[in-house]
């Protein structure tokens, strides 16, 4: 026999009691309410809004429901749910609004702070001084002239009465530009610019030479194959020994400072005659400290060669030496700068780190 069942209790289940469902709610509204972000408010779905929640619980039971009471039912469980599910979704918004407020805040850029500048580089102490004496030189009224690195032979040495047996010409000293009998080399000193300057034009000249010259050295802590030079000359009616010793003095004051002399020591050059070294006063100690590393103790400092340009490369650039006199002097800057700046190794110089030229300080 079948038909319906007769023995059905009245008594609604306990999971769709009104009271019981107005508790869920009340307790599923205010747990949302105090979830303080997204993943405290997801934390809450399964207990409220999931299978075992009392709701889903209350909406299973509707089923059970004799045909009469299901819509009531229905209506009360779908309303509860709705209210349930609408805070969830409102507070979920609520909660993104304030993530996106926080993280464009601390993502925030502010523009005035001071921020690490990308270091800048530094100029190298040889071009310094090079700059530093081309201008304390063209303050005279003197020019500057400059020539080619790879030179011939006879403007490099016999223009300058270097002769084919000077050891200077020795294939140890020079570097020779292949093929052999080139007749052409790596400039050894910047002479060869005074001769083509000579060749160039008349008297009075006054110039100064700069630039890049090459022995067959190697690197070590006081020597370098390619090196720095500047050579000074002068001719012109009339010039003696005095206006060199004069030039000399006015230059290594304004290099050094007031007050400091030079001293010319007899020497041999074959491109001058008479010839000299160039001491120049200490001018660290100035001759008062007998333990002055810079000076030894001596007082002098030599600074290069210097004389009166002989006859014979006068003659052999084309100026008349009855008529016209002059002089010249070299100095290499490489050899200044480890004097000047107590530097003890040709390397620093040489291998262009940039922390040693940032000592020399940004001069332009
Ligand atoms: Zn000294």
């Amino acid at each position: 026999m079948s038909g319906p069942n007769t023995n059905y209790d009245p008594v609604e289940p306990a999971a769709l009691d009104p009271r019981t469902i107005d508790e869920a709610v009340a307790s599923a509204l205010s747990a949302v309410a105090e979830a303080g972000s997204l993943e405290e408010l997801k934390a809450l779905r399964p207990t409220h809004t999931g299978d075992r929640s009392p709701l889903a619980l209350a909406n299973r039971e509707i089923g059970a429901l004799p045909p009469s009471a299901k819509a009531e039912a229905g209506k009360r469980v779908g309303q509860a749910r709705g209210r349930v599910s609408q805070a969830f979704a409102a507070r979920q918004v609520e909660l993104e609004a304030e993530r996106d407020e926080r993280v464009l805040a601390q993502e925030t850029q502010d523009l005035t702070v001071r921020v690490a500048r990308r270091p800048v580089g530094a100029r190298h102490p040889v071009s310094l001084v090079s700059e530093r004496v081309e201008d304390i030189f063209v303050s005279m009224g003197w020019e500057i002239a400059e020539g080619p690195e790879i030179e011939s032979e006879w403007l490099n040495f016999d223009a300058l009465n270097i002769g084919p047996d000077h050891p200077a010409r020795q294939e140890a000293d020079t570097f020779y530009v292949a093929p052999t009998g080139s007749g052409l080399v790596l400039r050894t000193h910047t002479s060869p610019v005074q001769v083509r300057t000579m060749l160039d034009r008349e008297p009075p000249i006054y110039v100064l030479c700069p630039g890049k010259t090459f022995r067959t050295d190697d690197l070590d802590a006081t020597h370098t194959p390619v090196f720095h030079q500047f050579e000074g000359l002068v001719v012109a009616e009339g010039i003696t020994m005095a206006h060199l010793r004069g030039t000399l003095d006015a230059f290594v004051q304004r290099l050094f400072g007031d007050g400091i002399v030079t001293r010319l020591r007899p020497n041999y050059f074959p491109f001058t005659e008479p010839s000299a070294e160039i001491d120049c006063q200490c001018w660290i100690c100035r001759g008062q400290d007998p333990s002055c590393r810079s000076c030894g103790g001596t007082g002098w400092i030599e600074l290069g060669g210097s004389g009166m340009v002989n006859r014979r490369v006068l003659r052999s650039a084309g100026i008349d030496p009855d008529r016209y006199t002059g002089f010249a002097f070299g100095l290499g800057i490489e050899r200044s700068l480890m004097l000047r700046h107590g530097i003890g190794d040709m390397h620093d110089i040489v291998e262009g780190d940039v922390r040693f030229s940032r000592q020399f300080g940004m001069e332009i």
